[in-house]
């Protein structure tokens, strides 16, 4: 069989088998791939199911107002895409993937934060994993601290100095470290591993990987529809890395063929607890800080501790009509539990059809209400500090706003001080969906191996055990780094 490497940066070689052939080339998998290729004598082949659609992020080349759209109303996005099919809970609205090469690695934050102590030492995560990220990796600096250096080296000098701490309501907040690059418009981009993709590592678009092929409880490659003809790519080892859901899919469907009486689901799918509220204040009445917050448009971060389990975000930025605008939203851990979970319907059509819950446990709605409480702590002080008499915040909304883009905007026609507006992310459109094959647990081993199928591994967020407050793209570079590490050293 014959299948032609039509992907970029390979023109036209003929690929029928690779040593290690990575699923998905997004944030995850190309990092894997970049690294592993740096270090490993064989050959890796990225196939990747969207197409090369440019490797800009999209905020370098869109201007702020389409760029917003592109998020927040993913219609807009013909890459947009919820690799599942509808049911009533959760991961709807603009929760999904970018198939494209990418991933959304091109519409990423950057916000580049490690998992904090409370969750990583919780016992959830194997202490092995914990050391390499944060103590020592292979005798050399951690996981965390090199992978932050080697973003800090990527960002070079298109970075502005950061910001003096902030005292706010008596808090301290600093500015939230974030993997950007800035150009002099205002536009930026953040980190991508595809930036300055290196010669010779292989990359195959528009090449949907349909399953693993498991034979006699050994991976032998991975069938990939391609224009709508299936082919066979041969490897011995395959690293699943298409996001949580369809690494998910492709994990249960794998794991039929070694036992034909494996559960088609999986439970533990985590995305974050996320609400906030926007006020508006008199320029001619906010205090020094407020205004270096309003004048300097950056964000803030004041760091997640065990208790509220949930960081706080702050931004400020004057508004059209002259008012000082404050954003300031918590993001939280929703805790992996049963209520959150991916589950398909086996069939001997192969891709399996596949739908997503997410529901919010006792727990998480217990996080809600503290989080609406620091919130509202927060806006009072805030307004004190500003010599305004505090009005209500108004969280009587259930959580995760339906309307969420709108009342995101709702600082912008604020044309008095004393105005507020809140708002909740519906469950999934954090967009950090994780934890249903943690590392250690039932289905994965602690290097990240597939233990009931020889020769898979999976890498991004699907594997982490917990997720505390923090964004996970940190954490995603880190394991990402740790598994080609583990792959190249298997090889030498
Ligand atoms: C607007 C936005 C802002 C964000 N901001 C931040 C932030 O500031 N900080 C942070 O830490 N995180 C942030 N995130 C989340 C972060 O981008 C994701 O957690 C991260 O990109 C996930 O990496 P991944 O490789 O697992 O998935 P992705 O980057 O989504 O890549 C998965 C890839 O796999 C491909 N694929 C899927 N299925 C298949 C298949 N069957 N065959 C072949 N290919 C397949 C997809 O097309 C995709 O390219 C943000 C996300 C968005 C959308």
């Amino acid at each position: 069989m014959t299948a032609e490497a039509a992907g970029p940066g390979n023109p036209g070689r003929p690929v029928q088998s690779a040593d290690v052939v990575v699923v998905g080339g997004g944030l995850a998998g190309l990092a894997l791939a970049r690294r592993l290729a740096d270090r490993h004598p064989g050959r890796v082949l990225v196939i990747e199911s969207g197409p090369d659609a440019g490797r800009d992020h999209y905020r370098w080349v869109n201007d702020a107002g389409t760029a917003d759209a592109l998020w927040l109303e993913p219609t807009a996005d013909p890459h947009f895409w919820q690799p599942y099919l509808p049911t009533d809970s959760g991961y709807r609205g603009i929760a999904g993937l970018r198939r494209r090469l990418g991933g959304r690695s091109l519409y990423w934050g950057g916000v580049a934060v490690p998992i904090e102590p409370w969750a990583l030492d919780s016992g959830a995560w194997p202490s092995s994993v914990v050391h390499d990220l944060t103590a020592s990796w292979r005798g050399g600096p951690s996981l965390y601290e090199s992978v932050a250096a080697d973003v800090r080296r990527w960002a070079g000098d298109r970075v502005p100095p950061a910001e003096p701490p902030l005292l706010l309501a008596g808090r301290e907040f600093t500015e939230a470290p974030r993997a950007v690059r800035e150009a002099a418009d205002g536009r930026w981009q953040a980190y991508s591993p595809l930036d300055d993709w290196p010669e010779g590592v292989e990359i195959r678009c528009d090449s949907h990987a349909v399953a693993v092929i498991v034979h006699e409880g050994e991976a032998t490659g991975v069938l990939v529809e391609r224009n709508g003809e299936r082919q066979v790519i041969n490897a011995s080892r395959v690293v699943l890395a298409a996001g949580t859901v369809e690494n998910s899919r492709l994990v249960l469907q794998a794991l039929r063929e070694v036992d034909e009486g494996a559960s088609p689901q999986v439970i533990g799918l985590a995305d974050k607890l996320a609400q906030g509220f926007a006020a508006s204040f008199d320029p001619a009445a906010v205090p020094p800080s407020l205004r270096r917050l309003a004048e300097s448009g950056r964000l803030f971060l004041s760091r997640a501790d065990g208790e509220l389990r949930s960081s706080l975000f702050l931004q400020g930025r004057t508004n059209a009509h002259g008012m000082v605008i404050v954003d300031c939203y918590c993001m939280g851990e929703q805790l992996p539990g049963p209520a959150g979970r991916v589950w398909c319907e086996p069939g001997t059509r192969l891709p399996w059809p596949t739908f997503v819950a997410g529901g919010l446990s006792s727990v998480d709605e217990r996080l809600v209400q503290d989080q609406r409480r620091a919130l509202t702590h927060l806006h009072e002080e805030l307004c004190r500090e500003a010599g305004w008499t505090v009005g209500p915040l108004g969280f009587e909304d259930p959580f995760g706003s339906p309307d969420l883009a709108d009342r995101l905007s709702a600082g912008d026609a604020m044309t008095a001080p004393g105005r507020t507006s809140t708002y909740a992310f519906p469950i999934g459109s954090e967009q950090h969906e994780a934890g249903t094959l943690p590392l250690g647990g039932p289905l994965l081993d602690e290097h990240a191996r597939v233990r009931a199928v020889g020769g898979v591994y999976v890498t991004g967020p699907a594997v982490f055990p917990r997720t505390g407050a923090a964004n996970p793209a940190l954490t995603i570079l880190a394991l990402a780094t740790r598994l080609a590490d583990q792959l190249a050293a298997a090889e030498a």
